[in-house]
């Protein structure tokens, strides 16, 4: 084993959160590494669609909804810095979303949360829409319509993310596993083959892997799995984001279509399946029928970080004095990291976070009952 020289910040992990939270880090003048398993940026926050709103806002807790609200206010700054600075567009993109329901109660529900929220809605029947390519929903289905909710292009986003982190002078190591060792009882470092590295602050960005990341623990962390397809229309047939129940579609600025997603709990397996890429291209069809002559382009599937508690850890660790949790953010992820970066680089550098930290800390005799 060698034994490399102290640093700062060590990240581990480099999707959406890892990135985000090394850039915070680095704005606040910190040097920070990126120790990441394989490539940038290739794992569920490639996989994810990129909508930047919560697409069951009802079940929601006002802890996620707060980090949904910041990341919402902060993204046309954020993606407007890394265009300028990478020459890279993440596709920003305020297409709106429409939310179908035929209860007008939970009609109602949705106007007061979007009230809450500082959000317009406004409720549309289906006979008064006029998309480019027509949905096939009922007479009596009203539409919710949200005209501030955007998406972004994910993969281009950690593209850019990536660039920007390494013009600033973050470090990144890719083909890096890297696994959490004691250091003493209450200090631990980070082990990368026969290398060990010491930091005063390590932060686990690991996404659903974060609990192998630190052995000895039960983290409440599952992988969740979620397949995807995308359409390739020749012309553009979809203005806004529509959810319908458990299904959406999210429309690219280039035309394509995006149908998602399943919610499966099958451990690690990623493997995309005949009957879910069936099941994804009929509902899309039935929703928008312009779509059944339509080629599709690809299908995958990715693993979001799931928690029992359904509310992300962004805190510092109990037991371990360097130890910062920044994982959990199951299917919010990106609505969620500008927020949950800035929340972890205001724990680490003593500053008073503008966000309330204590709905994302972690108890571990809460997490063993969870479990
Ligand atoms: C199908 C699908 C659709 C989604 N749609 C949306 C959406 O529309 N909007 C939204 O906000 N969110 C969405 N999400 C959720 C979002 O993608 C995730 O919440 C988010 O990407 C999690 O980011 P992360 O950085 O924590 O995890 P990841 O992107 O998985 O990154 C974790 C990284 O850690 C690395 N790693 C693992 N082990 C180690 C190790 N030992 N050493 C070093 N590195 C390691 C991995 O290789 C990986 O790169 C979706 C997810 C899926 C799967």
């Amino acid at each position: 084993m060698t034994t490399s020289p102290m640093t700062e910040c060590i990240v581990i992990g480099g999707g959406v959160m890892g990135l985000m939270t090394a850039i915070e880090l680095r704005w606040s003048g910190l040097t920070v590494e990126i120790y990441e398993r394989q490539h940038i940026g290739k794992e569920a926050s490639w996989a994810g669609g990129g909508i930047l709103g919560s697409l069951h806002p009802l079940n929601e807790s006002a802890a996620n909804l707060q980090l949904i609200a910041w990341g919402q206010r902060h993204y046309p700054e954020l993606a407007e810095r890394l265009h300028v600075s990478t020459g890279i567009d993440p596709e920003y993109y305020p297409c709106g979303m429409w939310w179908l329901t035929e209860e007008p109660d939970t009609a109602i529900a949705m106007q007061r949360w979007a009230r809450d929220q500082a959000l317009s809605l406004d409720i549309m029947q289906a006979s008064e829409i006029s998309e480019p390519g027509k949905l096939n929903i009922s007479d009596n289905t009203l539409i919710l319509s949200l005209p501030q909710i955007a998406s972004i292009r994910n993969p281009r986003l950690l593209r850019a993310l990536h660039h920007y982190a390494l013009q600033i002078g973050i470090t990144i190591h890719e083909n890096s596993p890297a696994r959490l060792i004691a250091q003493s009882p209450s200090t631990l470092q980070v082990q990368i083959a026969d290398q060990i590295r010491t930091a005063n602050h390590i932060i686990l960005t690991g996404g659903a892997w974060s609990s192998q990341i630190l052995p000895g623990e039960v983290l409440d962390i599952r992988p969740v799995k979620g397949q995807m397809l995308i359409f390739s229309p020749e012309s553009p047939l979809l203005e806004h984001i529509v959810v319908a129940g458990d299904h959406y579609l999210i429309p690219r600025k280039d035309g394509r279509i995006i149908s998602g997603s399943t919610v499966e709990e099958c451990g690690y397996d990623k493997t995309p399946s005949d009957t879910a890429a069936s099941m994804l291209a009929e509902k899309a069809c039935q929703l928008l029928p312009e779509l059944e002559t339509v080629p599709v382009e690809k299908h995958w599937a990715g693993l979001r970080p799931g928690t029992c508690r359904s509310t992300p850890y962004i805190c510092r660790h109990p037991n371990y004095s360097n130890l910062y949790l920044n994982t959990g953010h199951y299917r919010n992820g990106f609505s969620m990291a500008p927020g949950a970066a800035h929340l972890i680089a205001s724990l680490i550098t003593g500053t008073s976070p503008a966000l309330s930290p204590e709905p994302y800390t972690y108890l571990p005799e809460e997490t063993r009952m969870l479990a």
